[in-house]
């Protein structure tokens, strides 16, 4: 009997944990990716010293396997950490969350935040058509004034009444009343949510967990652009001319890069991808020459006027990230088709706004710049969101392609989250008669 082909597109976090769990099933996929090196977003950047992930990526394990696998994986070099974050909100830097912590802001400010929970939790049976809804019957007028609205539309650039909010459940936290009461007693800053924790590797940025992976897999194909994908022929096509076949196909690159590449494509099919919304992140690291925030992970700034949403601190996920004595920043800014930004202005901006709120003394302290633009950052969970998504799997798995990881399957995924979707996607399929 014929053996069968089976093609994995992206070696980035999920297509190599795919990988990975294939090659315990002993099936043998051929991986092909466009750039130089595998790892897609999990690559880690060195320069002058500094060592510069694409904006922070921290482990965070919600099941005790992929802590297990992980640590395997690095070989037990992984640090354990207790959040140490923070908002910055009149003019001062209080815990993260906002919503638990809004005790510390000036007295009759924290009581129309706690009014406005009280109030909205009293009427609890209300349910949410969207996400500004959903901010409200949450936390009341007070914190959706103060900190949830402004910060959410900064981040999503779209109106926040046309968002889902199902999403919102595991990535906001909702603290409990008592929770909150117990804050204004004790002004003590309880870990809350499912980021109190997480994990970062020991050495060389978040890139040891591709290396670890790129050693338990079967050949990748690097500098292999897919440039066409010929649902008639069953092939993909690379952009240098070579022509691979295949009867399975798992693809991670991001959906609306898909959409262009399929022939023939459906004309609803087409129409599905044009659908598909996100926002891009323009992340700036920067190497600080002097020893600045000893302790913090990372801050977030809902204010308009500063243009980052979040700002956070390398150098305190792992020593090795900065040279000694000096800091490491990431600072990400975010922007959308409709709302783009002025790349040539925003480096001066960001870098007078990190001087008026505090993260850094002087501009002159920063040593080292490395820009990493984003351009897939957050799939926008907007109305058309999951009918559209739906409609484009399907006719993908009626192609025998099977789309995934956080781009591919155009989902709100964590790297602990692509990994668990690979395994499940391996574990679920047959694979008699493959290669
Ligand atoms: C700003 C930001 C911060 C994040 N922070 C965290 C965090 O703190 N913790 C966390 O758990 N997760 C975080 N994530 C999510 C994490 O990055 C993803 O879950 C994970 O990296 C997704 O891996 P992937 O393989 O699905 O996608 P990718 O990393 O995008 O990999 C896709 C691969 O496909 C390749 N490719 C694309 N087109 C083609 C083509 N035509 N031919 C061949 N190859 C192609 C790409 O080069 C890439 O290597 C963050 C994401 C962002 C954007």
């Amino acid at each position: 009997m014929r053996k069968k082909n089976l093609l994995i597109l992206g070696a980035g976090l999920s297509g190599l944990s795919a990988a990975y769990f294939l090659k315990r099933e002993k099936v043998r996929a051929k991986i092909f990716e466009k750039e130089a090196r595998p790892g897609g977003l999990c690559r880690s950047i060195r320069k002058q010293g500094f060592i510069f992930d694409f904006s922070g990526h921290l482990l965070h394990f919600r099941g005790k396997d992929t802590l297990s696998l992980a640590g395997k994986i690095l070989k037990g070099s992984l640090i354990r950490h207790k959040r140490d974050s923070y908002v910055y909100t009149f003019n001062k830097f209080i815990p993260y969350p906002f919503q638990s912590n809004f005790n510390y802001l000036p007295k009759g400010i924290a009581q129309q935040c706690l009014s406005g929970l009280i109030e909205a939790r009293a009427q609890n049976c209300l349910k949410s058509d969207n996400f500004l809804q959903w901010i409200h019957n949450k936390f009341g007028k007070g914190i959706a004034d103060l900190f949830m609205i402004p910060y959410n539309i900064k981040l999503w650039k779209t109106p926040l009444d046309r968002l889902e909010y199902r999403w919102a459940k595991r990535f906001i936290i909702t603290p409990t009343a008592r929770q909150i009461k117990g804050s204004f007693k004790e002004k003590r800053d309880k870990p809350l949510g499912y980021n109190s924790f997480f994990w970062y590797p020991e050495k060389g940025g978040i890139e040891e967990l591709i290396k670890g992976f790129s050693e338990n897999v079967n050949k990748i194909y690097l500098n292999n652009h897919a440039v066409e994908i010929d649902l008639s022929g069953k092939r993909v096509i690379f952009k240098d001319g070579r022509r691979e076949k295949f009867d399975k196909l798992i693809s991670t690159i991001p959906l609306p890069e898909l959409g262009k590449i399929i022939t023939p494509l459906p004309d609803d099919i087409r129409l599905s991808f044009k659908r598909l919304k996100w926002i891009s992140i323009y992340n700036v690291n920067l190497g600080v020459k002097t020893e600045i925030h000893p302790s913090r992970h990372w801050v977030y700034f809902a204010q308009k006027n500063i243009p980052f949403f979040r700002v956070g601190f390398f150098h305190n996920l792992s020593s090795c990230l900065a040279p000694s004595g000096q800091g490491a920043l990431y600072v990400d800014t975010s922007y959308s088709k409709d709302k783009p930004i002025d790349t040539r202005a925003i480096g001066a901006r960001i870098r007078r706004h990190l001087k008026t709120t505090g993260i850094i003394r002087s501009e002159d302290e920063i040593c080292c710049e490395h820009v990493n633009d984003i351009k897939y950052g957050y799939p926008v969970y907007d109305k058309d969101y999951a009918p559209a998504r739906k409609k484009i799997l399907n006719f993908l798995s009626e192609n025998d392609i099977t789309s995934c990881g956080r781009y591919g399957g155009w989902r709100y995924l964590s790297m602990e989250d692509v990994i668990l979707e690979a395994e499940k996607i391996v574990r679920g399929m047959p694979w008699k008669n493959y290669l």
